[in-house]
């Protein structure tokens, strides 16, 4: 987190009715427009990404309704669950881990059944995969389905054009490229959306219910106490992206992913997404065999103290994840691949010192 945004954060409490914080709330908001490519006014609630992610489901869902999840990572499987828990049909689409579904295949399902809801991660974070919205959003735009996503982990990180792309519900959390704490869920619902939110018959819900949440936005407020410090601070990460313009944030995290992935290949660790659909939020790498995973991860932060993700996942052990996300500059990537060079020397792996930095600074000056 950038010390503006934390210094937001720790600013004194404002009435979270006051007009002080009603200007805050809405600059935020506004804010968020552009990054997701929306006309809507993103709704913003006091929980984590699996809230937002529950939140759609429990919107659009009633019980008993058919919803057809593309399941290629951890976060298309916790939508399963998420949909199975509350009594809606799921069905999935199992595509390999590493890979993005076919939009063919995605098509073919469609047509078989009249399904409300097709869900599909925008960037799997536990397989560095960038999905490809914009082939899922073409296949409902003449449909009654409305498209879901989960956008956690891509936004303002990747592109992502919801309106552009037919986007029906995008979720996001604060805590990733937008640089802020973790404790803002993010959901931003089109047109098409709300005559189905809006039905009655729906599933049962209150907290996270969108017409709630639309109706006191409607008053330039939220339905309930928001997490106010977090929306502070997040207004200011919202600001700082814009001082350095959109664009540039997304090139700049472009070229940290390459760079990282030059570097990291160097060091004889592969890149576990096809090079077809990588995200340049955050790379995932296959761990060398005979080497485990959680070793690197934890010599990493002992030694270094340089943390990156391993897996929570069945690739357990045998990917490391290292992120690129939000604010991060050339130096952080140089840094964690010269520690990743000395971690995997101490682990016994042979590597040519110094090729990490110079495949990354090759890179970065290409
Ligand atoms: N979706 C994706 C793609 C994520 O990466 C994460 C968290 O890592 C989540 C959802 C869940 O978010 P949270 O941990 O904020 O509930």
């Amino acid at each position: 987190m950038p010390d503006r945004v934390r210094a937001a954060t720790a600013a004194p409490m404002v009435s979270h009715r006051g007009a002080e914080f009603r200007e805050i709330l809405a600059a935020t908001a506004r804010q968020l427009q552009p990054i997701l490519g929306t006309q809507s006014i993103p709704l913003l609630f006091g929980c984590t990404g699996t809230g937002v992610m529950e939140a759609a489901l429990v919107n659009v869902l009633a019980p008993g309704e058919r919803a057809l999840v593309v399941s290629n990572g951890q976060w298309g499987e916790r939508f399963a669950m998420i949909g199975t828990a509350i009594g809606a049909r799921v069905e999935t689409i199992d595509v390999p881990w590493g890979e993005d579904v076919d939009p063919e295949i995605v098509e073919a399902r469609l047509k078989t059944g009249d399904y409300r809801a097709l869900v599909h991660v925008h960037n799997e974070s536990s397989t560095g995969v960038l999905g490809n919205l914009a082939a899922t959003g073409r296949l409902v735009r003449n449909r009654d389905t409305l498209l879901i996503t989960d956008t956690v982990s891509g936004l303002a990180g990747v592109d992502m054009q919801q309106d552009r792309w037919g986007v029906d519900i995008a979720v996001s959390a604060s805590q990733k490229c937008l640089m802020c704490t973790p404790g803002i869920g993010i959901a931003s619902v089109s047109e098409k959306a709300w005559p189905i939110i809006r039905r009655t018959g729906g599933t049962a819900r209150f907290y996270l219910d969108f017409r709630r949440a639309s109706d006191a936005w409607a008053k330039g407020e939220t339905a309930f106490t928001p997490p106010v410090t977090l929306i502070r601070g997040l207004n200011v990460a919202l600001q700082m992206i814009h001082e350095e313009g959109l664009a540039d944030v997304l090139a700049r995290h472009a070229r940290l992913a390459n760079a990282l992935r030059a570097g990291a290949n160097a060091l004889g660790l592969a890149t576990f997404a096809s090079a077809k659909h990588l995200s340049n939020t955050l790379s995932v790498f296959r761990v060398p065999q005979g080497l485990d995973g959680k070793r690197i991860v934890k010599l990493l932060a002992n030694k270094h103290g340089t943390i990156i993700g391993g897996a929570r996942n069945k690739l357990d052990g045998k990917v490391i994840r290292i992120g690129t996300m939000g604010w991060v500059g050339e130096e952080d990537i140089l840094t964690d691949l010269h520690h990743l060079e000395d971690v995997l020397a101490e682990l016994g792996r042979p590597v040519e010192r110094g090729s990490g930095i110079a495949a990354a600074s090759a890179a970065l000056t290409d």
